[in-house]
């Protein structure tokens, strides 16, 4: 399998480049040169495949002839082996015909884990079969930096940087960073929003010189192998829900379009998915290009769903790319654009397109709020505000069709445990092996929003161990 740019002026490469560079040199994002496709045997053959085997058989294609391909069988069973329930992505039924994914049960009890479980294991047997280091360089909105560090803490052949943005994180989000004692680690906290801690990793990226001095790699979700196991998922809870012959449906709450472009990509492969919903919280930027066709950049909100206050979601130029019918350079044309004017429209053809499958919906701080509290009545539930988020997007958008609809579980309640106990009046637990993670002393310095800073404070830290 090949990987060719969004914009088209990136040298063609293969898993493992891709790997090991996140951003291609020409600014865009990497995606497969074209997409696996299983047939409806294939599909009947994954029924009763384990989660680890599953997950073997839905990526092997994207690896193609690739070092990476390599005992990759025994790689899943030991990413997924310390999962919290032997499911790893349980189902548990809401309502006649909705659904929760749980994906909470890794580690850093949030979704990211099922993904950088896997690349960090790949990471560390790509790096040792080079002999070379790597820079690992993410930006994040709370839940991406914890599971990165879990995955790479005490990798020895690795240095990770995480930015992410002061005060705007929840308690349990930052202790996970700032708490783990590897000197490999290093979580910093920056004074701004997540998207300029975005722009801050961008910069890095861009600056080829800089790029190439600390041998520096991305983790954060415009990696493709962060998207490739999250596709996984899709088809796990498809499957047990009567796929190939049963369609269905997911809402996902959204922020960088990760999650829901892995929901797309396993349509492509030949996943019966009918609808792809959306779930924004009030920073509605996607809600607002999928039902208006227009996008604007606003400010970032604050809001009970840090994880999604995000107004430039970098994954989307991923759908784009598809929407702009494969074309790299009218695709490149339009995203300067948008960084420049901080506005894109779609014509009427993409926006038809978009609206073919995909529908989104803003739901607020108070509306958060009550769908956890309705929930928690109607079924015993606790759900994260994230959850909440793609609940509420369920019911304002659900047509009353009588296909299953599944809602994905982004994280869990304890993570967000102020908002829940807003809602409901009980503060949900963390998991036995989280604890003492009040008790833990932090490492947590801090820089300005200045990429030379960034950039000084990774050339003085790196190989430290
Ligand atoms: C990362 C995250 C999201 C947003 O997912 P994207 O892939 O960025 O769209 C939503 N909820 C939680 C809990 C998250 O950690």
């Amino acid at each position: 399998m090949r990987y060719i740019s969004t914009r088209g002026d990136a040298p063609v490469v293969e898993f493992e480049e891709v790997m090991l560079t996140g951003l291609a040199r020409d600014g865009g994002l990497y995606l497969p040169e074209h997409w696996p496709h299983f047939s409806t045997p294939e599909l009947h053959a994954m029924r009763g495949e384990s989660y680890a085997d599953l997950a073997a058989t839905v990526m092997r294609p994207f690896l193609g002839a690739s070092p990476a391909a390599q005992r990759f069988h025994d790689l899943m069973s030991r990413a997924y082996g310390g999962f919290g329930h032997s499911a790893v992505t349980p189902l548990k039924q809401l309502d006649h015909e909705l659904w929760v994914m749980e994906l909470f049960h890794g580690p850093t009890l949030a979704f990211k884990d099922v993904a950088m479980q896997v690349l960090g294991l790949m990471y560390e047997a790509a790096l040792a079969r080079r002999g070379e280091r790597a820079t690992i360089l993410g930006a994040t909105s709370g839940d991406t930096g914890s599971a990165a560090i879990e995955a790479c803490r005490g990798k020895s052949a690795l240095d990770i940087f995480i930015l992410y943005p002061k005060g705007r994180v929840s308690d349990v989000q930052r202790r996970q960073m700032t708490t783990v004692a590897d000197q490999n680690v290093h979580a910093i906290a920056i004074e701004g929003t997540f998207d300029d801690c975005q722009d801050l990793v961008k910069g890095c990226f861009n600056d080829l010189a800089f790029r190439d001095e600390v041998r520096l790699s991305a983790v954060n979700s415009i990696n493709w192998a962060r998207i490739m196991p999250q596709i996984v998922y899709y088809f796990h809870a498809a499957l047990a829900l009567g796929a190939p012959e049963r369609p269905v449906s997911f809402c996902v709450p959204t922020g960088n379009f990760g999650n829901i472009y892995a929901a797309y990509a396993a349509r492509q492969m030949g996943l019966p998915i009918e609808r792809l919903m959306i779930g924004s919280n009030v920073n509605d930027i996607l809600t607002r290009l999928f039902t208006t066709g227009r996008m604007a950049i606003e400010q970032v909100v604050p809001s009970l769903s840090p994880s999604m206050d995000i107004q430039v979601s970098s994954n989307l130029e991923r759908y784009l790319f598809d929407l702009f019918e494969r074309d790299g350079a009218a695709l490149a044309g339009t995203m300067r654009a948008f960084r420049e004017s901080g506005e894109m429209a779609l014509s009427n053809r993409q926006r038809s397109e978009a609206a073919s499958l995909f529908s989104a919906a803003r739901v607020d701080d108070e509306e958060t709020r009550a769908v956890i509290g309705s929930v928690y009545e109607r079924t015993g539930e606790v759900v994260d505000p994230h959850t909440a988020v793609g609940i509420g997007a369920v019911r304002k958008l659900h047509d009353g069709s009588d296909i299953p609809v599944v809602a994905l579980g982004c994280a869990h309640p304890a993570k967000f445990p102020d908002a829940v106990e807003a809602a409901i009046g009980l503060r949900p637990p963390l998991p036995a092996r989280l604890a003492d993670l009040d008790e833990r002393a932090e490492r947590a310095p801090s820089l300005a929003n200045a990429l030379k800073d960034v950039q000084d404070y990774v050339r003085t830290h790196i190989g430290s161990t």
